[in-house]
């Protein structure tokens, strides 16, 4: 058996095997272990060895041929999977998406204007955005809230930017801009517009739009992500940040995606989008039945989508539960579940109302499970439950 100290969090004894009763689920964070699986089954054809004196040059990111290489096969991903056209688009690469939202905002804000930008996202939106307009402070953009509130306003003179985030975090739907007009500029997030989430009903052809690998690989730690931009000007802009910020993206991690696209684009994706697809839509299914017994609880609807990777019309399997407390005293829904041992992410992170909380469903088969038997104990002990 393993030594205790080497298992999981939950568990304990010589094999691993015993449940320490103590224990939390942690279901908060978005780290996509899910994936780790398919990864351990490659690991050979994955791997990637770096002798000491390989790669020392600074990267641009436009001029080495690794880079040149990368672009092509994300390209080339985009049109197996038909989540994006890359067709006359410029591609840019981050430090994960993180870095290249920044950058999209910054491009976006007016320059030498004394009225800065106004940036919005619907609630429940992705607290991110909002973080680092704030932290960053640019004189030129500000953070307002949600675009509903600008729809009919008199706010027309200056530039808009909406963060629109298809599919949603954390609520799972495909949101499409709510503001159009010429002062208005969108970003559009689609760091989980793959088919392990849900059906990919067209391919995204919007003027600035933003991908990661955190949540197609799995490898949030590697740190990369993608821009697919369709104007000139606002690429270089983007660039600029991005080459005053970090010269560019590690030519290391830029040599990990690359062999991980690799991995998976040789048989046209179909082992790690079916390996995602089934682990999501079992987890989803296990969830379902086990809230299905309480009256307390409820969970997001997502309406089905066609799917034009997998050719049917699915269910959509989100990375995370938008879960309600249904009753009339259980405001604090995340705390009705921390008190139940369940760590979950309080609604009023997404600027929502605490009744709602977010549980992660990407993380790893143990956090998983002990998510699931956390939730029975908390659901069997309901008055009334089913
Ligand atoms: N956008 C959304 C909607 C996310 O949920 C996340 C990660 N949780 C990110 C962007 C950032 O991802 P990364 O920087 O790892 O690419």
């Amino acid at each position: 058996g393993r030594p205790a100290c080497e298992c999981n969090t939950c568990y304990g004894g010589p094999d691993c095997s015993l449940f320490l009763p103590s224990c939390s689920a942690n279901a908060d964070g978005g780290d996509p272990l899910f994936l780790e699986p398919f990864w351990k089954q490659h690991a050979e054809s994955s791997a990637v060895v770096v002798a000491g004196w390989h790669r020392m040059s600074y990267s641009f990111s436009d001029q080495t041929t690794l880079s040149k290489e990368l672009e092509s096969l994300l390209r080339k991903l985009h049109s197996l999977v038909g989540n994006a056209i890359t067709d006359g688009k410029y591609i840019l690469f981050g430090a994960g998406s993180t870095q290249l939202l920044n950058a999209a905002a910054h491009a976006l804000s007016p320059h030498n204007s004394s009225l800065p930008a106004t940036a919005v996202a619907s609630i429940p939106y992705y607290a991110l955005y909002q973080k680092q307009i704030e932290f960053f402070d640019p004189a030129d953009c500000s953070f307002q809230g949600d675009p509903a509130r600008w729809n009919n306003t008199t706010n027309t003179t200056g530039d808009i930017i909406e963060f629109v985030t298809a599919p949603n975090n954390p609520d799972g739907q495909l949101n499409e801009a709510v503001l159009h007009g010429p002062n208005v500029k969108t970003i559009h997030d689609r760091a989980y517009y793959w088919p392990h989430f849900t059906g990919i009903p067209s391919p995204a052809d919007e003027d600035l739009t933003i991908f990661t690998i955190s949540k197609l690989t799995g490898h949030a730690g590697s740190r990369f992500g993608w821009a697919l931009i369709r104007n000139e000007e606002v690429y270089q802009r983007m660039d600029r940040y991005l080459e005053l910020n970090t010269m560019g993206v590690s030519r290391d991690t830029q040599l990990r995606a690359l062999k991980l696209l690799k991995v998976i684009i040789g048989d046209g994706g179909r082992e790690i989008f079916e390996f995602g697809y089934k682990t999501m839509t079992k987890r989803w299914a296990r969830l379902r039945k086990t809230l299905s017994m309480s009256n307390r609880f409820s969970l997001q609807k997502v309406p089905p989508e066609n799917c034009t990777y997998f050719q049917k019309v699915r269910e959509p399997t989100p990375a995370y539960a938008w879960v309600k407390c249904e009753r009339e005293e259980d405001k604090d829904c995340f705390e009705i579940l921390n008190v139940a041992k369940i760590l979950g992410r309080a609604g009023s992170i997404f600027h929502d109302d605490s009744r709602y909380v977010r549980l992660s469903l990407i993380r790893s088969d143990d956090d998983f499970d002990v998510l699931i038997s956390r939730l029975k104990s908390l659901i069997s002990g309901e008055d009334g439950a089913k």
